[in-house]
């Protein structure tokens, strides 16, 4: 049993439902973590009374002072790096090395915005008056929700608490079930580095209960949500009714235009590294591939010699380059697309089974897929599989690959590999995504600048960067009249 599960007006409770529910390792399912209890709508309702008591006395703080507790909060994460990083990739698969780097991310990410507080929040505009000073301040909007996933279960989190917290708001958290007790550990960070008692309340339980309840609830101003366009879109409805300011950040089905000029090596491992890493579960992660002919041959024996390298295991280990997928769940899904892919007549390139030798010890294992002779209306090339599975499509030249590209709901982010320099920003212009890369991975993102889709992969806002303060604050436009 995991005990004082929520963190509420500074006091570490356990959920009152009498519900529970059992963590398992996704590498070896027979290794129960322990069971969690979930959280009633009393819990939640606690939560967002004691966080809009909070406000009052946390609104007036200087925002460099609210920056100086996100610093030691970084400290703290830093010097907690191990047991943070070891915690997740038991609860959820993750391999080490890479929740290491995920949490100190986080790290960078809160001294990111303790610098935010100390620079400007407003600015000057002149009057037609002479004797009116017209100024912008930015405030904030109150007690905001945070909703987040499994697959980034510190980074995401942070970079949603960090930016509420510096500009005034206070927060109420209801992460995924999957990683409840990477939960815990960040909310304890935040309680060592001194918050305020009221002002970061953690209420781990069910979405259809708890992220519910604070997306209706009239006192929460706010919901900043990361997960499936089906419960983003259930969201965006009831923040509506409810007149909160809501942001979403959903799912992806991001491609990589590979041409003939391309440095191949460079496309093949961003192709493969794109998709494999954190077993194809990121929302960035490359899923379709698509290659100019002349290359096509050339290029896919690069991408056998990368995806061959690839040490599939249980990702506490070192040497291990991917891990499981994170639940039974995500293990039914994609295992169910692979399936799919085969009946509507791909074939397999690459892998496309699971791992069920005795050292798997029974985990959440599938093999690196890469499927070919992929057609982009195939349900394999249009929905987000969320794995480690990619689909190739070959092209005719870079007018039809960034046709296909374009060719789907979402619009997270993509990719082009070429020298040819009036390509790659044609490719940056004309690509339907908030996150382009030339020569790079779907994948990558830096802190300081915005993240986030157009089409279905976002409400159109974006996170991180000072994009963020956009999200976090409201404008005030103020007018003084002198003699
Ligand atoms: P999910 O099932 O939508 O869940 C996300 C969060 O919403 C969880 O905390 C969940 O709680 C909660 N929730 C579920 N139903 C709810 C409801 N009716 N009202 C309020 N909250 C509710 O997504 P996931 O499976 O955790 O994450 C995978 C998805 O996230 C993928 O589609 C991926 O692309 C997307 N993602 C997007 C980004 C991005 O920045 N664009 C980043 C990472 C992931 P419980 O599940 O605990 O009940
Ligand atoms: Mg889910």
């Amino acid at each position: 049993m995991v005990n004082n599960l929520n963190y509420i007006g500074g006091r570490w409770s356990e959920g009152s439902t009498g519900n529970r529910y059992e963590h398992f390792n996704p590498a070896n399912p027979s290794e129960s973590l322990g069971f969690t209890e979930m959280s009633s709508l009393g819990d939640a309702e606690e939560a967002v009374k004691v966080a809009n008591t909070a406000f009052a006395d946390w609104k007036n703080r200087s925002s460099v002072e609210r920056g100086e507790y996100l610093r030691k909060a970084a400290d703290l994460l830093e010097a907690n790096v191990e047991e943070i990083a070891a915690c997740a990739t038991k609860e959820m698969g993750k391999r080490i090395v890479e929740m290491r780097g995920e949490v100190l991310r986080a790290a960078t990410i809160l001294r990111y915005y303790a610098q935010e507080g100390t620079r400007k929040i407003g600015d000057v505009i002149p009057s037609s008056n002479p004797n009116n000073t017209l100024y912008t301040v930015r405030e904030p909007l109150g007690v905001v929700a945070m909703i987040t996933p499994w697959n980034f279960p510190v980074a995401i989190p942070v970079w949603k608490i960090a930016p509420a917290l510096v500009y005034g708001n206070t927060v109420v958290w209801k992460p995924s079930q999957e990683t409840a007790i990477t939960a815990v550990k960040i909310a304890e960070i935040f309680e060592k580095a001194g918050l305020p008692k009221g002002v970061l309340n953690l209420v781990n339980g069910s979405g259809s209960l708890i992220g519910n309840a604070f997306v209706e609830h009239l006192d929460v101003k706010a919901v900043s949500f990361t997960g499936s366009n089906a419960v983003g879109k259930t969201i965006a409805s009831k923040a509506v009714e409810t007149g909160k300011k809501y942001q979403l950040e959903l799912g992806g089905k991001n491609p990589l235009v590979v041409l003939k000029d391309a440095d191949l090596d460079a496309a093949a491992k961003a192709a493969v590294e794109g998709c494999m890493k954190q077993s194809g579960q990121r929302c960035t992660a490359t899923s379709r591939v698509f290659v100019e002919e002349a290359i096509y041959d050339a290029f896919m024996d690069k991408v056998l010699g990368f995806v061959q390298d690839i040490k599939v295991g249980d990702g506490i280990q070192e040497a291990i380059t991917m891990g499981p997928v994170a639940s039974k769940n995500q293990f039914e899904t994609v295992t169910s697309y692979i399936k799919k892919g085969l009946e509507e007549g791909a074939t397999l390139f690459y892998g496309g089974k699971t791992l069920d030798a005795p050292e798997y010890n029974g985990g959440y294992f599938i093999e690196p897929t890469i499927f070919e002779n992929v057609t982009n209306d195939m349900t394999i090339a249009q929905e987000e599989i969320f794995g480690p599975v990619f689909v190739v499509i070959k092209v005719a030249n870079y007018e039809e690959g960034l046709a296909q590209a374009n060719d789907t709901i979402y619009g997270l982010s993509a990719s082009l590999f070429t020298t040819d320099l009036n390509k790659a920003f044609h490719f940056a212009k004309n690509s339907e995504v908030g996150l382009v890369q030339i020569n790079g991975e779907t994948g990558g993102a830096e802190p300081q600048a915005p993240f986030g889709g157009m089409k279905e992969s976002s409400s159109g806002t974006r996170e991180q960067g000072t994009a963020a303060m956009e999200f976090f604050t409201a404008y005030k436009t103020v007018t003084i009249t002198t003699k």
